[in-house]
């Protein structure tokens, strides 16, 4: 019989020469089975979605309550469905005042190309600033405002008028002109290698933004849902942006983006014309069911609360001469190694060792650290051992 294994390198697209190919056959709290007996624990949350765990069981109860009443029924923006209905409520009850409207989407990637739409229109303005070495996604919007020549070359023409400023960089903030329509940044730039931006930096590009009257846009797609020690990353800069953009962690487990705004930023959308912006699936309601479930576990678990204490427990146990550095905000860490096959070799070793660790597209030097915010102590104490058993063992 063909294994899964062949079935997959030969059906299924790949995306890399260098696939894991780690066959997953259940999951759970922080840990994943293979077939075999096999047992992972999960140290990348599967890129920061699984904030809360693997199939929690009160996600569970709320996909099968979903299912039991109703799927698809039709395109996003039709039908008033209680699922989306109450989650965007939800949401905006965490958010400040000034986000007001919440559309759906299946992916972090069509929040970005949302978010780019809306702010044309509402600014009347074409020119969008992104940062150097950041990531929002694949689809050739998103692509267009990736920092990084190597992913665009191939696919290029990409969207005109893009330009791209330096992460971090107070004086780069010049290049943003009442010409600009919206500057879009990650809160915490993620693939880049997880850098933290100054809280200076932030209230200066918030400034320089409301003076020129360009939308601030932040990607909260890795940073949200209680990741970096706050529901939200924007909270940590005591700055409020005009445009928010959420996935990953949003759906439980489940696919789901959206984009966040003030409703007259989001009402440009429903005429001239009407119905530019639709989506088929978007803001399916089992996973918006799920989404709701998962909002209440991180807030009646308090897990936002203990995120900071469990990140300076990895910090302590980690502490050893062969990381340069751990970059990081809250349970969104990465450990600065020399070079990539020392992080390829520890990686490796800690798969072997049943421990999932990664590294980062932008930056393959440091290694991938990003729990389920779920974690015990003992289970960061237990991973901690085996990580540095890998570096004494390849670096
Ligand atoms: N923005 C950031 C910061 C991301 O890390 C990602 C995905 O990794 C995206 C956007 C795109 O999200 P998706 O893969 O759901 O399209």
């Amino acid at each position: 019989m063909i294994s899964n294994r062949e079935l997959f390198l030969k059906n299924t697209a790949q995306t890399s020469n260098s696939p894991r190919l780690l066959e997953i056959e259940r999951a759970e709290g922080v840990y994943l089975y293979g077939p075999n007996g096999e047992k992972y624990m999960d140290l990348v949350s599967g890129f920061n979605v699984s904030n809360i765990g693997h199939r929690h069981p009160k996600v569970l109860e709320a996909i099968q309550d979903q299912l039991d009443r109703f799927m698809h029924v039709t395109v996003y923006g039709e039908f008033v469905q209680a699922p989306q209905v109450q989650l965007a409520t939800e949401l905006l009850e965490v958010l400040p005042n000034s986000f007001q409207s919440v559309y759906f989407t299946n992916s972090g990637a069509e929040a970005v190309e949302g978010s780019m739409k809306i702010a044309k229109k509402y600014t009347g303005r074409r020119q969008i600033i992104a940062a150097k070495h950041a990531y929002h996604g694949s689809t050739q919007g998103a692509l267009s405002l990736i920092g990084n020549d190597e992913y665009r070359a191939s696919y290029a023409p990409l969207l005109p008028e893009i330009s791209f400023i330096e992460f971090n960089n107070i004086d780069d903030l010049a290049n943003i002109t009442e010409n600009t329509a919206a500057v879009i940044v990650e809160a915490v730039q993620g693939e880049a290698g997880v850098r933290v931006p100054s809280k200076e930096y932030m209230q200066a590009l918030r400034q320089k933004c409301t003076e020129t009257g360009t939308l601030l846009i932040f990607d909260e797609i890795q940073t949200g849902f209680g990741r970096t020690g706050k529901l939200f990353a924007f909270e940590h800069f005591e700055i409020i942006p005009d445009i928010l953009m959420l996935a990953k962690g949003i759906g439980g487990g489940m696919p789901l983006g959206a984009f966040v705004a003030p409703k007259e930023i989001m009402d440009v959308i429903k005429d001239n014309p009407m119905l530019g912006h639709i989506t088929t699936f978007g803001g399916h309601p089992v996973s918006c069911a799920a989404a709701r479930a998962s909002l209440q576990v991180i807030q009646e678990e308090n897990l936002v609360q203990d995120v900071e204490r469990k990140a300076n427990l990895f910090r302590s146990e980690l502490n050893i001469p062969q990381i340069k550095e751990i970059r990081g905000l809250g349970l969104m860490m990465c450990l600065q190694l020399e070079n990539f096959d020392q992080v390829y070799q520890v990686s490796n070793y800690c798969a072997n060792q049943g421990l999932i660790i990664d590294w980062y597209l932008h930056c393959e030097t440091a290694l991938r650290i990003a729990p389920p915010l779920t974690i015990s102590d003992q289970q960061i104490i237990d991973s901690c051992k085996i990580i540095k058993a890998g570096i004494a063992k390849f670096c």
